[in-house]
Formats: C-alpha cells, sequence, structure tokens
C-alpha cells in the first residue's frame, strides 16, 4: 500500500477507496473543515444565483424591498434593505429581526395568511412606509419607503398655514371691530371717529404688506420670480435701495451710509438684489434707536463679493441666530408689529440670496448688527 505523506493527497486516496466500496475514511479534522465550507461555499451561490432575477428587480424598486419567504425569513433583498438589516445583509433574517418593530413583524405574519397591509414605522430615527404585498408564491413583498421629510415637509407647511392664518387675523379684527364700533354712533362724534377711522387705515395697510410678503413668498418658492443673473453695479442697487428706506430713517434720524467702491460688480439679479437691501435696510432703520447709523458696504472675497448691511442698533441675542430666518420667527414681536413687521423679511431676504447662488450670515453684538450676503462676481465682467 502506497504511503501518502501529504494529508491532502491520503485523505483524496482514503475517499477514493471509500467511494470504490472499502471501509469509511478517516479523515483528519482540518480536511472535514475544508470540506464543509466548500459546501457552504457552494450552497451559498446556488441560494444567491436563484434569487437573482428577483434582487435585480427588488434593486429597482425606489424603496428597500425584500421576499418574505413562508418561514418568515428574507429570501431575497435589495442593497437599501441590506443597508437597514443589522450586519448590512437582510437575507436569511427575519423583518423583526431587520426593524425590531413587533408591528411589522405581525403585519408581515398577517400577508403570509394573505391579507396585505400598509404602515408607518419608526426606524433608525426616520419615519417609514411599509407596504406587505402577498405575493402567488406564499411570498410576502415587504416595501419600505423613508418618508421621514416628506412628513417634515407637510408639518412645516401646516405650520406656515396656521401662522399665516393668524397674522392675517390681527389686522382683520381689528378692522372690523373698528368698523363696527364706528357703525354703534361713534360715527357722530367726530373727535372720536377719527381715531377708529385711522385704526381701519394702519391695519389695512399691515393686511396690505402681509398679503404682498406672502405673495413675494410663494413666488420665490415656486420658482415664478423671474431670475436674470447678470453683471450688476452694487452701488447703483445700494443707492436706491437706501433712497427706498430714506422717508423713515429721517423720521428717525438715522444716517444712511452708501460704501461701496464704484465698480463693485456681482454677478446677481438687480430687483433681487435690491429687494435684499432694502429689506435689511429697513430691518436697521427700524430696530435702531434714533440718532443711529446704517450703511451698506461691499468688498471682494476671493471669487465672491460680500455685501454687508450694518447698524448701530441693540444687536439680536446669540439664541435668536439659529431661526432668525424662519417665516414669522421674531425676536420681540411686539416691537416688530408696532414698527410694522411682518415677519417675513428676512425669510425673503434668505430665499432671493439662494436664489442668486449667494449665501448670507449675521454678525451681531452690542455695537450692532451686520448682515453680509455673499454672491459671485461675473467671470469676466467688473475684474
Ligand atoms: P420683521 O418683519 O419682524 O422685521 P424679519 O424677518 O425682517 O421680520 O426679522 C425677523 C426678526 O429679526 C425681527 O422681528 C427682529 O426681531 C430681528 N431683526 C432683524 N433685523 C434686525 C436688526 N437689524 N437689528 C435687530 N434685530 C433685527
Amino acid at each position: 500500500m502506497a504511503v501518502f505523506r501529504d494529508p491532502v493527497q491520503a485523505a483524496i486516496r482514503a475517499l477514493e477507496a471509500e467511494l470504490e466500496g472499502g471501509k469509511r475514511a478517516d479523515l483528519p479534522p482540518a480536511i472535514d473543515r475544508f470540506a464543509s465550507l466548500l459546501l457552504q461555499r457552494e450552497e451559498r451561490q446556488r441560494v444567491l444565483e436563484k434569487a437573482q432575477p428577483e434582487r435585480e428587480l427588488l434593486g429597482a424598486m425606489p424603496a428597500a424591498a425584500g421576499l418574505v419567504a413562508a418561514d418568515g425569513r428574507i429570501r431575497a433583498s435589495n442593497i437599501a434593505l441590506d443597508r437597514l438589516a443589522p450586519g448590512g445583509r437582510a437575507i436569511g433574517l427575519t423583518l423583526l429581526e431587520i426593524t425590531r418593530n413587533g408591528e411589522l413583524a405581525e403585519a408581515a405574519r398577517r400577508a403570509l395568511e394573505g391579507s396585505p397591509k400598509q404602515l408607518e414605522i419608526p426606524l433608525s430615527q426616520r419615519t417609514w412606509i411599509a407596504d406587505l404585498v402577498p405575493m402567488l408564491r406564499g411570498e410576502v413583498l415587504a416595501l419600505l419607503r423613508d418618508v421621514s421629510d416628506a412628513r417634515r415637509a407637510e408639518a412645516t407647511r401646516r405650520d406656515f398655514v396656521a401662522n399665516a392664518s393668524h397674522e392675517l387675523r390681527t389686522p382683520v379684527s381689528a378692522i372690523s371691530g373698528a368698523a363696527e364700533t364706528l357703525l354703534s354712533g361713534v360715527m357722530e362724534d367726530p373727535g372720536q371717529a377719527r381715531t377708529f377711522v385711522e385704526m381701519i387705515a394702519r391695519n389695512a395697510e399691515r393686511l396690505g404688506r402681509l398679503t404682498n410678503d406672502l405673495l413675494d413668498l410663494s413666488r420665490i418658492e415656486s420658482r415664478q420670480w423671474p431670475v436674470k443673473l447678470e453683471p450688476v453695479q452694487v452701488e447703483e442697487v445700494a443707492r436706491r435701495a437706501v433712497e427706498i428706506v430714506s422717508h423713515p430713517a429721517r423720521r428717525k434720524r438715522i444716517e444712511l451710509l452708501v460704501e461701496v467702491p464704484t465698480n463693485t460688480v456681482v454677478l446677481a439679479d438687480a430687483r433681487a438684489l435690491e429687494q435684499v437691501l432694502v429689506n435689511l435696510l429697513d430691518n436697521a432703520v427700524k430696530y435702531t434707536p434714533e440718532g443711529g447709523r446704517a450703511r451698506v458696504t461691499a468688498a471682494s472675497r476671493e471669487d465672491r463679493v460680500e455685501v454687508a448691511v450694518s447698524d448701530t442698533g441693540p444687536g439680536i441675542e446669540r439664541h435668536h441666530l439659529p431661526r432668525l430666518f424662519e417665516r414669522f420667527y421674531r425676536v420681540d414681536h411686539g416691537r416688530s408689529r408696532d414698527s410694522g413687521g411682518t415677519g417675513l423679511g428676512l425669510a425673503i431676504v434668505k430665499h432671493l440670496v439662494q436664489i442668486q447662488s449667494g449665501d448670507i450670515s449675521v454678525d451681531t453684538g452690542s455695537e450692532g448688527t451686520t448682515f453680509r450676503v455673499r454672491l459671485p462676481r461675473p467671470a469676466i465682467a467688473g475684474r
């Protein structure tokens, strides 16, 4: 009998002998393990090949998707579902093991019995819609769509509608209250009548401002504001904006300065940039005490130009800054309303800056507030 030094050769020979009708081959443990690993690899390959067409189909779905076999385990999955699974692989796991959501697991069990189900579940700090659809072979197609962004947008829209209605109701109530008072006999008393007519005029004006701001905002957001980006002379636009706020500034003895180097040119929409500066200057005038100062300056920074509006007002406390550009956010409700604010000025500014491919930041302290708008420089003009 041949003696093999190589244990692999020896094992092969012993197995061949067994299969030819000899006694059972006694294989060393390492060879045994090697054989079982090869078998496992083949088995996995077989499963994968079998699931391949389904995997391709699942891969084309715009959701995390998997096929749940009759034993409740995932038989085929796409990458999105694999990502949700612990260990990054969904095949072989149950939906409970993947999501740890008992309601979903129960719905999957019912779906395997033939009842389709849709439910909303929290997972990885996001909100998902799960669809469980019974399939022909007694399996279930599980689809998980991340709807967090849509839910957040819905909530923002709901808040906005509630806030807008509330803002509109205030002047409307004041107008109808004043009109009723006049009609109830005050009209006969000229001294008193004037007070109520003035109240109507003031609130009608406020209503007008609010509706204009709301319309502007919705036009900008729905991209109906025609943006025409072209080289724009900052100094010219700044002077026009200053002119527009000059009347209230004079009333409060606030000095308005334009300190923009001649020939500072940005790539912008002239009308949008003017509106941005008007809103920022309007705030500077509104919130700066009498006798103060507001300035428009500009400086080139690499491929951008920074246009800044600064004032000598009271500044804004730091904790307000993250929400300052939100619609209807105000630091001091009373003061904003008294000075004719709608709470939409900075939201409009932010959107207008964004549609011009710019960005905005704010610096504030006890010395006053500075809003900085950075806009691109035209490629050739103005250098
Ligand atoms: P509003 O119509 O109330 O002025 P904005 O959106 O323009 O609304 O501004 C939001 C809030 O930011 C204001 O209510 C005000 O409290 C604060 N704010 C804006 N600009 C200034 C400024 N230059 N100085 C101090 N506070 C400001």
